[in-house]
């Protein structure tokens, strides 16, 4: 930990929770990761399921090296930054230092704020109220259009799928708390437009964080 005068460096970071779980959405489903879920977030989406981490603000932020010994002592062989939102810090120490043991990095993003750290995938997930930067479309791995409207954000995610690079997986994942709406409207938009997957948020299946 470090002192709230040494804050915004490379060093430390507010980390909200960090646990060794398993991937539950996305293309990566299922496969076991170390996650950091960092604190703080612009966005205010409505459906938020980490609304826990939007004003977030520890006593003390955790260093990038108290961070590392906690991956490597799980045995992990990937590692899932996500939030909140994670690129309102710089994280470049940090996946430097992960890179050194060989640790896959995955990265979660609205693509609002601009980009550090090297990653090994970006999961763009984009949202209407604060358009990802440009550099982000060349970038992402996979795009995650979350459904939660079920005109607009439909049109939303042709919006930046059109905008993506050509190797980007594209999917749509019903938001959770409406589910049983969600969810069928999304397997028939898929169905019609196979160019994208349905992602789920398996995790919530299997009870695990
Ligand atoms: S961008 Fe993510 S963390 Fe931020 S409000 Fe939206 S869903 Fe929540």
């Amino acid at each position: 930990m470090i002192p709230v005068e040494d804050r915004h460096s490379p060093y430390a970071l507010p980390v909200l929770e960090t646990f060794y779980s398993i991937q539950g959405e996305g293309l990566n489903t299922g496969k076991a990761a170390y996650f950091i879920r960092m604190g703080g977030c612009d966005m205010g989406c409505r459906w938020c399921d980490s609304k826990e981490a939007w004003n977030w603000v520890p006593e003390s932020w955790t260093t990038v090296e108290v961070l590392v010994a906690g991956i490597v002592k799980s045995k992990a062989n990937s590692v899932v930054v996500t939030g909140g939102e994670p690129l309102l810090y710089d994280l470049g120490l940090l996946t430097q230092q992960c890179h050194k043991h060989n640790l896959k990095l995955y990265l979660e993003t609205s693509g609002a704020h601009k980009l550090s750290g090297t990653w090994d995938w970006i999961c763009l997930s984009p949202k209407p109220q604060k358009e990802p930067l440009a550099e982000f479309y060349s970038l992402a791995s996979e795009l995650k259009v979350i459904i939660y409207d079920k005109h607009k954000d439909f049109i939303w995610a042709e919006k930046m799928a059109d905008r993506v690079n050509k190797d980007c997986a594209l999917l749509l994942q019903p938001e959770w708390s409406r589910f049983n709406e969600t969810k069928p409207w999304v397997v028939d938009y898929v169905k019609k437009h196979p160019k994208w997957r349905v992602s789920v948020q398996t995790h919530k299946y299997l009870r695990i964080p």
